[in-house]
């Protein structure tokens, strides 16, 4: 399996509750490697560009204005099949429906608070990862 890489959003709703290093540690025990990593708020300009493939959906007004409200810290990841394996630690969207062990399990609050975002697919992962950062800001 190759080394890949993936983007990741430690949410609003994580932030707010201090949960920033907890969360970390779950992509880290997932075998995930932090590369890049920083804290920024959000602008709408960047919370509806980077979900404008949401912008028909009901719930996007909703999304971008979370995604607005409180810090986020994005990241990127490093690891075998990262985009698969993120997603695999992450869980289902709505907590609900999450299994034991992942992240949003623990400590996902709703379907919109859902504590983190994961690229789902590796093009979408480059797309991601060219929205928030330079190269230069990536250390493997
Ligand atoms: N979302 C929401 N209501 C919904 C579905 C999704 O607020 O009914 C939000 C939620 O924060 C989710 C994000 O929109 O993480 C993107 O949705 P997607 O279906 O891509 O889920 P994900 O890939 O994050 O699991």
């Amino acid at each position: 399996m190759a080394v890949t890489r993936t983007f990741s959003i430690i949410k609003p709703d994580a932030t707010r509750r201090n949960l920033t290093g907890a969360v970390t540690k779950m992509l880290e025990d997932a075998g995930l490697r932090v590369v890049a990593s920083k804290r920024i708020h959000m602008t709408r300009e960047q919370a509806e560009g980077f979900y404008a493939v949401h912008s028909e959906r009901p719930f996007f007004g909703e999304l971008c204005d979370f995604m607005m409200s409180e810090p986020v810290v994005v990241q990127v990841l490093e690891g075998e099949d990262a985009v698969t394996r993120n997603r695999d630690i992450m869980g289902a969207t709505n907590p609900a429906d999450a299994a034991e062990g992942t992240i949003r399990k623990a400590y996902a609050l709703s379907i919109g608070e859902n504590t983190v975002h994961g690229s789902d697919s590796e093009e979408n992962a480059k797309i991601e990862i060219d929205f928030f950062f330079k190269p230069e800001e990536i250390v493997g």
